[in-house]
């Protein structure tokens, strides 16, 4: 059996994501879509062994494969959008996670991530025997190059690209020695742009640091953007969908933060707009967003989900805190490379990146986490629910009580045995005591259940 997860198909490699399954895979994968099939792969170790395998059983069903080598997943994705002649792609990832892991994700005809009902069809036709074609009906592989350097056309083509050249800026880039290493410095040679690289080596040890691109992982790169006193620090997680930045300062811009300056960059060149945005994301970014006359619309957590739902309902710009942006002028789906060239943009239009963080409203969040058994996790929602009375209850995901001074976010993991509980406001005092009110009251509903039981 296997299972998608919100990022594909995830394991550590030879245990649990093994040539087998791969193989299943690929035989699945090529049944449900078809046609021919692009692949590519990010940096590490395990990429070829997976990529081989998922080929052998997409060819083994008499599909032909498209190879287009190392490539961030955006870059497949533009790829898959741009080319009616495919029907589909696969990216071998595992993003943010380490080494020891590697992922299978599939990419839907118009570049978008799969959705659940083809997810479903592929989990479903794996548990079962899945007939090769005949020998002389056996797919063929062909090697594609250029996919790369069309991607980053394109992104250029959605810049104010003179204005970016004309500014002489400076970047310093981190990409984790991943799929980024070739598309994000040749995206700044050509925005005439002068970089310094750290990480950018796709043989050199992955990810080149902890991979999920926060603070803690992120030293070198701010000690040597304000050492060399560049515009702007850049990274990457692994596979490039993602893009976080630090100003010359050296300080690292939280997600949320990048996700306001490039809203109101979009904004400020249209007149109004929706935004899109998970319920767990900042109200800064609903305060800079109604500032600058657009429209801020809150979604489920997930990646996909805010793509769907900015495709059903023309968004202009939407994105998560963690540095997942979606610019709908170039895909539905989040892209590193229009984020980086989207806030050198900003930088040239609004300012320096630090002053413009530093105009930023100022919240406190804060982010706790209970331990709560699956079985419980329905019954504490429903007690949130019923015992709200001074809140706006939002239900979009979990449960969001918004109050006059800020909100409190109650949602139960979907793949751990925890229930979050985020909390927001102004006034750090009022955040905290939110969050710990909400802590104790859902320690003491969990120790009830357990004690009825
Ligand atoms: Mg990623």
């Amino acid at each position: 059996m296997v299972k998608f997860g919100t990022n594909g198909v995830r394991g550590i490699v030879n245990e649990d994501l093994t040539p087998a399954l791969a193989l299943q895979m690929g035989k699945a994968i090529g049944k449900v879509y078809g046609g021919r099939i692009a692949i590519a792969t990010d940096t590490r170790v395990s990429a070829d062994m997976i990529r081989s395998a998922v080929s052998a059983g997409l060819m083994s069903v008499g599909v032909d494969v498209l190879d287009l080598g190392v490539l961030p997943t955006p870059a497949i994705q533009y790829y898959v959008k741009t080319h009616d002649d495919v029907a589909g792609g696969v990216m071998i990832t595992a993003s943010h996670n380490p080494p020891a892991f590697n992922g299978i994700k599939c990419i839907a005809n118009d570049g978008t991530e799969a959705s659940r009902m083809e997810e479903e069809n592929i989990e479903r036709l794996y548990d079962t025997d899945i007939p090769c074609v005949a020998w002389s009906e056996v797919g063929q592989t062909k090697e594609v190059s250029g996919a790369a350097e069309a991607y980053v056309e394109a992104v250029m083509s959605k810049v104010d690209v003179e204005a970016i050249r004309n500014a002489g800026l400076t970047a310093c880039v981190d990409c984790a020695n991943g799929a980024a290493f070739y598309t994000t410095p040749l995206l700044l040679s050509r925005l005439g742009v002068r970089a310094v690289t750290i990480n950018g080596n796709p043989q050199g040890e992955f990810p080149g640091h902890e991979s999920e691109p926060t603070a803690d992982n992120l030293v070198d790169l701010m000690t040597m953007t304000k050492a060399i006193d560049a515009d702007i620090g850049v990274a990457h997680d692994g596979d490039a969908d993602r893009c976080v930045f630090v100003t010359s300062d050296g300080e690292y811009v939280p997600g949320d933060k990048s996700l306001a300056l490039i809203a109101r960059n979009i904004l400020s060149m249209r007149e109004g707009g929706k935004v899109y945005t998970p319920v767990a994301t900042s109200m800064l970014v609903e305060d800079v967003v109604k500032a600058n006359g657009g429209q801020l619309i809150y979604t489920a957590v997930g990646s996909p989900i805010v793509a769907r739902k900015m495709m059903d309902g023309d968004g202009v710009f939407g994105g998560e805190e963690n540095g997942g942006l979606i610019f709908p002028e170039m895909q539905y789906c989040r892209d590193g490379a229009m984020a980086l060239a989207t806030m050198l943009e900003s930088i040239v239009k609004h300012g320096p990146l630090s002053r413009q963080v530093a105009d930023l409203p100022v919240y406190c969040t804060c982010k706790e986490k209970i331990k709560c058994p699956d079985r419980f996790k329905e019954d504490l929602k429903e007690y949130f629910r019923s015992t709200a009375s001074d809140a706006k209850v939002d239900l979009t995901d979990g449960i969001r009580l918004n109050y006059a001074d800020g909100w409190v976010l109650l949602r139960p993991s979907g793949t751990e045995p925890i229930f979050r509980v985020y909390s927001e406001s102004r006034n750090p005092d009022v955040a905290k005591a939110r969050a710990q009110d909400f802590v104790d009251k859902a320690n003491a509903f969990v120790a009830s259940k357990e004690n009825e039981a």
